[in-house]
């Protein structure tokens, strides 16, 4: 008798999860519950479309996909019908891997203005999440404004400033690429409310700020004084040395026509304009009478982190953080990924995870009969709840890809209508 896992959500660890639980061969049936039509969560709708190496991943998350004891539940979102408690009934174990998808919020004056955005409302935007197809940011400015020093506010920075040629191979979403090219910025701030040395920038990311078609990156004047001469001197670690290296003003011969200001120990206090934004106040942290100062601007997204959302049943800390120990919640239910660990690290840091839990499983799961896959689809049945199946989800793939052409990676469905109408059309 197979031992019957539930594993919510579909982004990497949950893939590393059901990865490492079928090393044991045969003896697991493993049902990924997710509650959007695709799969790959933040791979899809986070990795940036320009980072198609990154996507690379999911070719090995497909090969545990296609294992015969694995099976796809779409558009099933766990929270009323199924619940937490459901899946516990249904399943010998069940592990919670939902990631942290919400904004933290910035608690200043004037984010209902039209012009603010989170990061993950831009980037799910631009990557066709179905619940964003619609967000239409207004792009409208000649100058944005991205508050946070993560490899998040440089993902935001440069998809404004690619161009077409530097995002001729992504994925990003027709509409998206329309309004971005389509849009005025010349000019984007990131801005840090500490300083360089503080960012939190990896190499990769902050080389290729250096190395755009049309734009160039430069520091905010005065920004090296900031920092001891003897640590500039010094072995700094890699991505300090690119990010100190990057000059104050654009060469006098550059022919580039946008530009990312790294602007530093800046934190925002308020944003200003009628519904629409026009220019954001800040505090300089670093002067001793805290000067404030004003950028004009329309467009301000804030990448300072995520939030993760409430799943009924589940004891979460006030950052939305699932509280377990090492790993497991209670008897039979178990975390793991960002909702577990915070929203740290890059994809393959879930594989630690994903192997903590499914060493846990082995060692005290046994099989309780347990209806599994036949009790959900029976509790779904019930309910009426249409979902997308593995099958489905092939032929959905098949589908986006083949819209590519062989130019584009992939076309993307980007909504639960589209979808189902393709699937009713194909069966
Ligand atoms: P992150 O690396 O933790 O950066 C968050 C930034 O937000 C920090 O600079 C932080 O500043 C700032 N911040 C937080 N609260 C703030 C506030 N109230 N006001 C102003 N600034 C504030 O997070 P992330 O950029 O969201 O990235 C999440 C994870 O995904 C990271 O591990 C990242 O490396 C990874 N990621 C990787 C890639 C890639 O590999 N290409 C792409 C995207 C994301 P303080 O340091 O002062 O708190």
């Amino acid at each position: 008798m197979k031992i019957k896992i539930a594993i919510i959500g579909s982004g990497p660890s949950a893939f590393y999860t059901a990865q490492y639980l079928l090393k044991e061969e045969g003896k697991y049936e493993i049902d990924i519950i997710e509650k959007l039509f695709s799969p790959f969560g933040l791979v899809r709708y986070g990795v940036s479309p320009d980072h198609q190496n990154t996507k690379n991943v999911i070719r090995v998350f497909n090969r545990t996909l296609n294992n015969e004891n694995v099976e796809f539940f779409g558009d099933v979102e766990v929270n009323n019908s199924p619940s937490i408690d459901d899946l516990v009934n249904l399943y010998d174990a069940t592990v919670v891997t939902t990631g942290m998808a919400i904004d933290r919020p910035i608690n200043i004056n004037g984010t209902d203005k039209i012009g603010f955005y989170g990061a993950t409302e831009f980037v799910n935007w631009y990557n066709g999440h179905p619940e964003y197809e619609n967000l239409n940011p207004d792009l409208n400015t000649d100058t944005a404004i991205i508050i946070g020093n993560g490899n998040v506010a440089i993902d935001c920075a440069r998809l404004l400033v690619r161009t077409k040629k530097e995002m001729e191979n992504s994925d990003i979403t027709q509409y998206a690429s329309k309004a971005l090219f389509n849009s005025p910025i010349k000019k984007v701030y990131i801005i840090g409310r500490r300083g360089p040395l503080d960012s939190k920038f990896t190499t990769v990311e902050i080389r290729e700020m250096g190395e755009l078609l049309d734009c160039d990156s430069i520091l905010s004047k005065g920004t090296l004084k900031t920092i001891d001469s003897n640590l500039l001197n010094e072995e700094l670690p890699k991505q300090y040395k690119i990010l100190t290296n990057f000059p104050e003003k654009k060469h006098k011969d550059s022919k580039k026509v946008k530009t990312v200001e790294f602007l530093f120990y800046s934190s925002p206090i308020e944003l200003l304009g009628d519904d629409k934004l026009k220019s954001v106040k800040f505090r300089n942290n670093l002067s001793e009478d805290n000067k404030i100062f004003t950028i004009k601007s329309g467009l301000i997204i804030t990448a300072i982190g995520y939030l993760g959302d409430k799943i009924k049943g589940i004891k979460t800390d006030k950052s939305g953080m699932i509280i377990h120990n090492n790993n497991k919640i209670k008897d039979r239910l178990f975390t793991a990924g960002w909702v577990a660990r915070g929203p740290s690290g890059v994809i393959g840091t879930n594989k630690h995870d994903g192997a903590n839990v499914a060493k846990q499983i082995f060692n005290s799961i046994k099989s309780k009969n347990s209806p599994g896959r036949v009790g959900l689809k029976n509790l779904l049945n019930n309910i009426n709840k249409r979902y997308i199946s593995k099958e489905d989800w092939m032929l959905i793939n098949e589908e986006e890809i083949n819209r590519g052409k062989g130019t584009l990676p992939r076309i993307k469905f980007t909504s639960h209508y589209e979808v189902y109408k393709f699937i009713d059309n194909h069966k």
